[in-house]
């Protein structure tokens, strides 16, 4: 890369690039600094950021480095080293082409570097100050008051913590895709990662995730076509309450990628609760030619010339790691068929029945006992049919029990004794501050329905308990659902939504086969709740095909 000197893009070429803003933020100026550090063969990079990035971000590598006569070229919009005409934007294999970075960051900033024995000073896009430096291997770049010329942009910059943890998050993508480079990360004065070098993706993932979070990686590959997915993903008992811990790489380039990130998620469905992402490491390598990627300014998006082979590569990879992983943990199935083991439930009955009369659902209870809804079995393993009084009955088994558990817990918000399942092994599940003040402001109504925690470090809780109700293995997710929920909304609301989130995850599955007896019991519990036909979203619990319009249909109307 660095055998080619650093040329003017010619016009056509400058105007066949993605035009637009490459440095909106802090990250986008470490994340520049950091390809062309990568691209300049750097096999050791340190990144320093001061103040959130505004003060100071400085990135140090020991690459090719920028030849002396060419410092000032380097600053130069659309002067790049690594493409000289159209034919090189078919097929891009640096991580920069544009030219364009180094000039849009020394116009908002104060940028001196120094490679090649030589140094340049910039400040808002005039040469301020040019020399000579003591020789050493590299670059240095610095980046000070960042964006103290363009107060507008100033402006959107979110908080100091958001801002800085991009910058870190860039790094630790990088990290992460290049594990044979040694990344260090300083902020403030202190090492936030320090990733070893060296060229196995397992330790570079303990720098990032942690040692333990890395055991829990398992490789995944696989080739076809001239396709390569390669990396690391996790088992399903390691999971993360947001996509955070996702990283796909195109040709080492991180991307964001609907497309693939569904593909990946799907690879856990059924095994993950909703609302919890897998932690991954995917390369994606492939022609340079098959990819576009000077279809978004700043690099984030790619076009693939094949998109579905390459889902279904990544498929593959991820599914054949996950079949050949699994561990004891993974077999454990969860309870499939919590209707059975209700014994709290039914216990709870018994206390209405014994006449407690203030409980909502008292005098719905009566109604258990008669038990009208006969049932015939089930359709289409979501479906109960059920013959009636007024007709056959279609029960949408998975709505029908959320209305269920609803009304059972709001019944608890309004005085009913809470029924708790302690956890045999209470897990810590890490919060962000938002849900931290949010389950601190509903503590009594989580612990009324059952949840039972205790602090556990500023941002993490350790959960000791959980409602009767929801399934064990589902306790910790619908926790953690209910937690965002109550930060997520207005707190007279969210408490609402929250219940309905605790019951669609305690709940029956749709696709859950139902033995007989839980098919009754959960007709019974539907009749015992009758006023409400609709889940608490809304959908349909019932419907009824009344006995004259299957006469009538038949004819036979008598
Ligand atoms: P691009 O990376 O798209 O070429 P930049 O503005 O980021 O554009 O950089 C311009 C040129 O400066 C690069 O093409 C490269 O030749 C040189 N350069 C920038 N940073 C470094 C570095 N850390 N080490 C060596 N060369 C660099
Ligand atoms: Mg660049």
């Amino acid at each position: 890369m660095s055998a080619r000197s650093i040329r003017p893009l010619p016009p056509e070429v400058a105007d066949a690039i993605a035009a637009g803003e490459v440095v909106e933020r802090p990250a986008s100026v470490v994340k520049e600094l950091l390809e062309n550090a990568l691209d300049a063969g750097a096999g050791r990079l340190t990144i320093e950021i001061r103040g959130a990035g505004r003060n100071l971000i400085r990135v140090v590598d020991d690459g090719g480095g920028i030849p002396a006569g060419e410092l000032r070229l380097a600053f130069m919009r659309h002067a790049t080293s690594k493409v000289s005409g159209l034919g090189d934007l078919a097929a891009i294999s640096s991580l920069g082409f544009r030219g364009e970075a180094l000039a849009s960051i020394a116009a908002v900033s104060d940028v001196e570097c120094v490679s090649s024995g030589h140094r340049l000073h910039i400040r808002g896009g005039q040469v301020l100050d040019e020399g000579t430096a003591a020789p050493a291997p590299g670059t240095v770049i610095e980046v000070r008051d960042l964006f103290a010329n363009t107060p507008a942009r100033l402006k959107f910059l979110k908080t100091d913590p958001t801002e800085t943890s991009a910058c870190v998050r860039i790094v630790q993508q990088y990290a992460l895709l290049h594990p044979r480079r040694r990344f260090r990360v300083l902020v403030d004065g202190r090492t936030v990662l320090n990733s070893p070098g060296g060229g196995e993706a397992t330790a570079a993932a303990a720098s990032v995730h942690g040692a333990t979070a890395a055991r829990e990686l398992v490789a995944a590959a696989h080739a076809e076509d001239g396709l390569l997915v390669s990396g690391l993903v996790s088992q399903p008992h390691l999971s993360r309450g947001n996509r955070d811990g996702i990283v796909l790489a195109v040709n080492g380039r991180p991307i964001s990628s609907r497309a693939l990130s569904y593909a990946l998620e799907e690879c856990y469905r059924g095994a993950l609760e909703r609302g919890r992402f897998p932690l991954a490491i995917l390369s994606i390598e492939l022609d340079p030619a098959a990819v576009d990627v000077n279809v978004h300014p700043a690099k984030r998006e790619v076009k693939f010339s094949d998109e579905g082979a390459v889902f279904t590569a990544l498929q593959k990879a991820v599914r054949s790691a996950l079949a050949g992983s699994r561990s004891p943990t993974l077999e454990i199935p969860a309870p499939r068929l919590p209707l059975e083991s209700r014994g709290a439930a039914a216990r709870q009955m018994v206390l209405h029945d014994a006449g407690t009369t203030s409980f909502p659902l008292e005098p719905a209870i009566a109604a258990v006992a008669q038990g009208v809804l006969r049932p015939v079995g089930q359709v289409l393993d979501g479906y109960l049919v059920a013959e009636g009084p007024d007709g056959l009955v279609l029960v949408d088994q998975h709505a029908a029990h959320e209305r269920v558990l609803f009304n059972r817990f709001s019944a608890r918000l309004e005085g009913a004794i809470a029924n708790s399942q302690p956890l045999l092994l209470p897990p810590v599940i890490e919060l962000d501050p938002a849900q931290v003040a949010a389950i601190a402001e509903h503590r009594d109504s989580l612990q009324a329905l059952g949840f039972d925690y205790e602090a556990f470090g500023p941002r993490s809780v350790r959960l000791l308990a959980g409602p009767a109700e929801t399934p064990a293995g589902r306790v910790e997710g619908a926790f953690m659902e209910v937690a965002g929920v109550l930060a997520a909304g207005r707190s007279d609301e969210s408490l609402e939504a929250a219940l309905a989130s605790l019951a669609c995850h305690s709940a029956v599955r749709f696709g859950d086969g139902l033995e007989p007896a839980e098919q009754r019991r959960l007709l019974q519990e539907l009749e015992a709740t009758v006023p409400d036909a609709t889940c608490p979203h809304g959908r349909p619990t019932r419907l009824l095909l009344d006995w004259q319009t299957l006469k009538r249909h038949f004819r036979r109307n008598y």
